[in-house]
């Protein structure tokens, strides 16, 4: 979603800092951006469409010095992308940025429109500054303004604010959105992430919701609800800031394929050295006997792969849900039920919603995340961290990988600690573990493959992914990767379902994409490759050792590795990651910031 990112401190050149920052949070997703400074008056530049407009914008404005600015990338939810829409918003003496979603911001804006104002903007985010303004007239004090103005708004939001005459301050709000503070020497800086601070500083302070930051150069004040001062932990950024940057790779996403092996590896050192490890290092698994899986995106598709592996070895029902949806229905569930939530930045809306309607339930939970500290991380009973790294590409790759690994562990520690696979078979299972990553890499270095397979398929409109069992639930993720970046229409079916319906789709050409990773079904996924062949589809396989057939009709392939059924989803989703890759690439597709996505989904 937008990027937010606020500096106050010692004069300097602050178009430069504030694009510099936006830069690094561009890879979120955006559609336009916006600066305010405040340079004897405030000044506010916009700018739709990508940040070098803003840049080309900002070239005819003289700011040399200057010592308090907020800047912001927008990703449009209430009207279009266009300059007046973008963010800063400013209205009388407040001058914004907002990211997130103000529900009831249509009463608001009547009941501002009766008192006088007038908007320019069709957004919500318009309505914040204009009813701060309002609430301004009464009230002198900035902090108790600013609570006055959270108790009126619903949805959610993290605010960046600026105050005409107080200039040595930059205050800050959120709910439901993130905001971490950046901790400098002589000035500080306020952002929606921390890869917008991380080249300044390591030291950053989280913002829960309804805290009110005051910043100033030297000084972070922080305000809980009751309007009393709180004292918050300084953290350390434990990433190396070489991590966010491509390292000679083209794309990020790319780089992040590519990292996808030692990742792997990071993550064995961590569970799987042997068996007490992986018992110690993981929650107490053995009461629960129902698991709900909830996640957005591909963290779902991930839950969908851990599905099919936790149930089969650990004998557990499994069930899988979005958390748009989980969230706003009845869910069943008792105290031997345990519910993970799972999601690479941990800040995303749907999922964290759905956390907090469980926990009020006082059901236990569990969060696979990526990023520590993050308000997932922070609410759930505990957690399990993927450590991925940073994941720049909007399109996930490495979290992906590890979101399954650490499902792939839960079902095996299930499996052991319920006395479903002795101790030699896990044993076993540990030691083919640490081999993945070397597997891995040999696939990676078939690259060459697949750009072969992409050619054959980047040419046509549509594409059809089938697999059985877990090759179903990784098709998902595969016509996810590939529609997400490439824009071709895609989907995932079961494939004995293909010919209740959609079949009728298949024309002379049209992709279908089958996954045949081991022999118990391949045959029956076989057959149903063949009624799209009889119907003149365009056949591309992603195939084992083991299921590699000598196939009697024309098709393009890609064979890799058998290895044991419990990990061999961690092989096959890497050609799925580089097939998508070369396809948008030989689309010439802007891959690692596809349009109208963001990285990290923190509205609803
Ligand atoms: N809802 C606001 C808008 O549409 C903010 C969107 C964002 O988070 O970028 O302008």
């Amino acid at each position: 979603m937008c990027g937010i990112i606020g500096y106050v401190g010692k004069k300097c050149n602050l178009k430069e800092l504030l694009i510099k920052n936006l830069k690094a949070l561009e890879y979120r997703g955006y559609d336009s951006s916006g600066i305010a400074i405040y340079d004897d008056n405030i000044k506010v530049i916009k700018s739709q469409g990508k940040i070098e407009e803003l840049e080309k914008k900002l070239k005819t404005i003289d700011i040399k010095n200057s010592s308090l600015g907020i800047a912001h990338t927008r990703w449009a939810t209430h009207g279009i992308a266009n300059d007046i829409n973008s963010h800063p918003h400013r209205v009388g003496g407040v001058t914004l940025v907002h990211n997130g979603i103000i529900e009831n911001y249509i009463k608001l804006k009547n009941d501002l429109i009766d008192k006088g104002y007038n908007f320019l903007s069709d957004t919500d985010s318009e309505v914040i500054s204009a009813l701060l303004d309002y609430i301004k007239k009464e009230e002198k004090d900035n902090i108790k303004a600013i609570n006055k103005l959270a108790k009126q708004l619903e949805g959610s939001y993290a605010l960046e604010i600026i105050f005409d005459g107080d200039y040595d301050n930059l205050y800050a709000i959120r709910k439901d959105s993130p905001l971490v503070i950046g901790i400098c020497n002589g000035f500080n800086l306020i952002a929606s992430d921390i890869t917008a601070i991380m080249d300044y500083t390591k030291k950053y302070i989280l913002i829960d919701d309804y805290e009110i930051v005051k910043l100033s150069k030297d000084k972070v004040e922080i305000y809980n609800n009751d309007l009393k001062i709180i004292h918050k932990d300084i953290q350390e950024i434990s990433w190396n800031i070489g991590e966010a940057k491509k390292n000679g790779f083209s794309h990020f996403m790319l780089k992040e394929i590519n990292d996808e092996p030692n990742v792997l590896k990071a993550t064995i050192n961590e569970y799987i050295k042997d068996i007490n490890t992986l018992i110690e290092k993981m929650p107490d698994f053995s009461k629960y006997n129902m698991i709900h899986i909830v996640a957005c995106g591909s963290a779902m598709h991930a839950g969908l792969v851990g599905k099919y592996i936790i149930e089969q070895y650990a004998m557990v029902p499994i069930v899988v849900e979005l958390a748009s949806e989980y969230r706003y229905k009845n869910n069943f569930y008792d105290d031997k039920t345990l519910v993970i939530f799972i999601s690479q930045s941990g800040e995303t809306a749907d999922t964290i919603a759905a956390l907090r309607n469980v926990k009020k339930d006082n059901i236990d939970t569990l969060a696979i995340v990526n990023v520590v500290g993050s308000t997932l991380a922070r609410e759930a009973d505990q957690v399990l961290y993927i450590r991925a790294g940073v994941e720049i590409a909007v399109a996930t790759t490495k979290a992906y990988l590890l979101q399954i690994a650490m499902l792939i562990l839960i079902g095996l520690n299930m499996a052991y600690v319920k006395g479903n696979l002795s101790a030699d078979e896990l044993n076993k299972v540990l030691k083919e573990f640490q081999i993945i990553p070397t597997k891995i890499q040999k696939i990676i270095d078939k690259k060459e493959e697949c750009l072969k397979l992409a050619k054959n398929i980047y040419k046509m409109e549509h594409a059809f992914f089938v697999g059985r069992g877990i090759d179903y639930a990784l098709s998902m993720e595969g016509s996810l990767k590939l529609k997400e970046i490439s824009y071709i229409h895609s989907e995932a079916y079961p494939a004995g379902e293909l010919k209740h319906g959609t079949i009728s789709l298949i024309e002379e050409g049209t992709n279908v994409i089958g996954i045949m990773s081991s022999s118990d079904l391949s045959n029956k996924t076989l057959s149903n490759i063949k009624e799209a062949l009889a119907r003149g589809a365009n056949i591309t396989l992603i195939v084992t050792e083991e299921t590699d057939k000598h196939f009697d009709f024309p098709c393009q392939k890609i064979v890799i590795d058998k290895v044991n059924n419990v990990l061999q989803p961690l092989l096959i989703v890497i050609p799925l990651q580089l097939i998508a890759f070369e396809v948008a690439r030989l689309k010439g597709c802007d891959i690692d910031q596809p349009r109208n996505l963001a990285k990290s989904v923190t509205v609803e």
